[in-house]
């Protein structure tokens, strides 16, 4: 089997690291990888969003898979290209990817399907917007309809900051076109978990669970990022809730996007909050998220490769997934200024130090290998430390035990990954 991952993140790593183990692989290319993915794949110079340049490196190459990482091929049609080329790829449609791509399309799909979430409305008219807000009062949530890399979401605390966020995403666009349509919910309250599961257009099987930190600072403050670290499994998320996350959330939605004529094959990420009345969908992605791509890849011990096959080829009814009974942790470490501002190019000592700490495995997101061959930075979040324990305690100080073995005084990370749980 030859395959080509789209994507250049930790994501990305991690899963052609998984893929790399696989005994039907025969070759694997990543499209346009990192320093990181070089040492498991061929990286290819191709933009992850160039879907024309993508379809025709997989087809010039007989390659028998095309893996999507990030959602952005996925919105450009990706799936679509390569299906109209007789290729495989693992992810949806454009129109099936619209669970991610749209807020409002993702909450009518839930609404005709019975899946539990807040109370919504959507909006194209700003006053209309405020006066529902006044009428419900706060706190509550204000968010652009289109993708706004993680930026479109207001839980306001009071009428007057929702009302600001009608203003930038309605008036002042500072998201675009993404807040031409805004929703504004109910804010939910609780501890949130994200819930993967591999669909195969009809069937679904359960990944696993995973928690993120998406702020920047210890003890989650400061600015949002891409997510600084995450650790799997969280302890509140039993079996009894994964079963009914897939009974109640994950099947009627396969069900709805099916009759609709838009069946979902891939990744859905499923955003919960496990509120007092039971988990409540806060929002759907249609990939693995990143970080918590590599807290479940070191966790599992099925073949990545024939289940990703199996949910292209629609056969994931009796398919079985098997996980390390252990915990994972990841620690991600970033350049000093992120998310905002920073330097690239400095270089990164000691990762085969890290590696050498029993549990470990280092995914690269931003690197690249300077001419004389040394690791430097390329990106805002660089590497992502994981590491497998019997316990979470046991994985959290393995993945700082490597952290520390990394020389790179550019960089920094979150000291409390996993803080909630332990
Ligand atoms: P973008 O589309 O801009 O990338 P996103 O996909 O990150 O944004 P969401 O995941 O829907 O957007 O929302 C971001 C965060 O906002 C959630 O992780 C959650 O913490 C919070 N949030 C969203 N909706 C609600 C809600 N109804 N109640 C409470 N919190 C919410």
């Amino acid at each position: 089997m030859k395959v080509l991952v789209v994507g250049g993140g930790g994501r990305e790593h991690a899963l052609c690291w998984s893929l790399a183990s696989s005994p039907l692989l025969t070759r694997l290319w990543c499209a346009p990888g990192n320093a990181g993915i070089a040492e498991v794949a061929e990286c290819v110079p191709i933009g992850a969003e160039d879907v024309p340049a993508l379809v025709r490196f997989a087809r010039d190459n007989a390659a028998d898979l095309v893996v999507a990482g990030p959602e952005a091929p996925l919105t450009l049609g990706l799936a679509d290209a390569c299906a109209a080329a007789g290729l495989r790829c693992f992810g949806p449609s454009a129109a099936a990817a619209r669970l991610e791509g749209s807020k409002a399309f993702a909450r009518e799909v839930c609404a005709a399907a019975g899946v539990p979430g807040p109370r919504w409305r959507r909006f194209d008219d700003p006053a209309a917007a405020r006066a529902h807000i006044r009428a419900e009062g706060a706190p509550i949530v204000v968010k652009a309809d289109g993708l706004a890399a993680g930026k479109g979401v207001v839980v306001a605390a009071t009428v007057e900051e929702a009302e600001a966020a009608v203003a930038d995403l309605m008036e002042r666009r500072v998201h675009g076109a993404a807040g031409a349509t805004v929703l504004v919910e109910e804010c939910l309250a609780g501890e949130e978990v994200s819930f993967f599961a591999l669909c195969d257009g009809t069937h679904a099987v359960p990944l696993a669970a995973a928690q993120d930190h998406k702020r920047v600072g210890e003890g989650d403050t400061g600015p949002n990022t891409g997510g600084m670290g995450a650790y799997s499994p969280p302890p509140v998320f039993t079996e009894a809730l994964r079963d009914e996350v897939m009974a109640r959330i994950v099947r009627p939605t396969l069900a709805e996007m099916a009759r609709r004529g838009a069946p979902f094959r891939g990744v859905l990420f499923v955003g919960l909050m496990l509120t007092a009345e039971g988990p409540r969908l806060v929002e759907f992605n249609v990939r693995f998220g990143d970080p918590e791509c590599q807290a479940l890849m070191v966790r599992l011990r099925s073949d990545l490769l024939a289940a990703l096959l199996a949910a292209c080829d629609g056969e994931l009814a009796d398919f079985d997934l098997r996980w390390a009974p252990l915990h994972s942790l990841v620690v991600v470490m970033a350049a000093r200024g992120y998310p905002g501002a920073y330097a690239r190019g400095s270089e990164i000592r000691g990762l085969d130090r890290a590696a050498r700490v029993p549990g470990v495995q280092v995914f690269h997101a931003g690197t690249a290998r300077r001419a004389d061959g040394a690791l430097i930075a390329a990106g805002g979040r660089v590497l992502g430390v994981a590491a497998t324990g019997a316990t979470l305690r046991e994985a959290r100080d393995a993945a700082y035990a490597a952290v520390d073995a990394i020389d790179w005084p550019e960089g920094f990370c979150r000291r409390d990954i996993g803080w909630r749980a332990l």
